[in-house]
């Protein structure tokens, strides 16, 4: 297996087009496992972590733009204001040593369904950077996924940073899985209010071939919700919300979860965050 390591972004591109076989390396923390594993072994190995600046994040008007080598620690320890929703859902992620590695970059790249960030990244309409020596273009999240464990990327392309909205309401993420740390999701859901559009943001994660949003659920949410008078969250329209966010999902049965069950906890999960995030938007103390 070649090692490259590039010391700049230039020649990490460069390296990407001369050799479009070689695997990106970040934090590792899905890379190594496959290696260890002997699920398939790499021909190459692109290793992103000597190139100066990808680790940074920067606030451009009314996004962050996270770079591709920013750590899940960091953006907990450093965005929870700007993106609430990415940052409870990087701290469900792993462990402490997981978070200390691992990249919503790297999460973007494995592109697994069960992913935790690709859920808040849906609700908050998040945008790929990826780049070539062909240049640089923008992908946006609900198109950036594929198949499973598939994106949109090139084959010479890399990811360069995601860019993703500074939250204009509240948001929350919530994630079902078999214990409460160092767990893969068998179910989790983002949702996303952005009361000066009148319309909320949702994300389903392991519930699908792919991360998706649940589109009729959000367009009940724009038509339904109280945006100008900030009254209760009538009961009714959280349930329906619940079965249209289920009704969205196309689950199956695997080891981690029944997907009946799987339908059923994301009706939960959906009612229960926007309750959550109708509660800030309102002012009202949590039920
Ligand atoms: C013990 C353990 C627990 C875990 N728990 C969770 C969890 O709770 N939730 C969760 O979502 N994940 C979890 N993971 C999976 C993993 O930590 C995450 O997917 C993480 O986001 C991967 O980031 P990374 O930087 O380590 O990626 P890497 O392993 O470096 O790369 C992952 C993939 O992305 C590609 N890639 C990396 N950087 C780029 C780039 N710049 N451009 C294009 N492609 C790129 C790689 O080629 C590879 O395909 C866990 C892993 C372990 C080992």
């Amino acid at each position: 297996m070649d090692f490259l390591r590039p010391r700049t972004w230039d020649e990490a591109l460069a390296f990407k087009a001369e050799r479009p076989d070689a695997t990106p390396i970040q934090g590792g923390t899905d890379v190594m496992v496959e290696i260890n594993l002997d699920k398939g072994r790499p021909a190459a190995l692109l290793d992103l972590t000597a190139v100066p600046g990808l680790d940074d994040w920067t606030r451009e008007g009314g996004e962050v733009r996270l770079g591709a080598g920013l750590t899940y620690a960091r953006l907990i320890a450093e965005l929870g204001a700007e993106l609430p929703g990415l940052a409870q859902a990087s701290r469900t992620v792993g462990s402490p040593q997981i978070r200390n590695r691992g990249t919503v970059a790297g999460n973007l790249g494995a592109a697994s369904p069960a992913g935790d960030s690709h859920p808040p990244l849906l609700a908050s309409g998040a945008v790929v950077e990826a780049a070539s020596v062909r240049g640089t273009r923008t992908i946006p999240i609900d198109a950036f996924y594929t198949g499973v464990k598939r994106n949109a990327l090139a084959p010479d392309e890399l990811i360069r940073a995601v860019r993703v909205p500074v939250a204009a309401g509240p948001q929350y993420f919530s994630k079902i899985g078999t214990r409460n740390a160092m767990v893969i999701a068998v179910c989790s859901f983002a949702v996303a209010l952005h009361p000066g559009e009148r319309r909320a943001g949702t994300g389903i994660g392991s519930a699908a071939p792919t991360p998706r949003r649940a589109a009729e659920a959000e367009e009940l949410l724009a038509g339904g919700l109280d945006w100008e008078g900030r009254g209760p969250l009538d009961p009714g329209l959280a349930r329906r919300f619940g079965e249209l966010v289920a009704g969205a999902a196309s689950p199956i049965d695997d080891v981690r979860g029944r997907a009946d069950y799987r339908l059923h906890a994301l009706a939960v999960m959906a009612r229960r965050t926007l309750g959550w995030a109708w509660n800030d938007y309102t002012g009202r103390a949590a039920a």
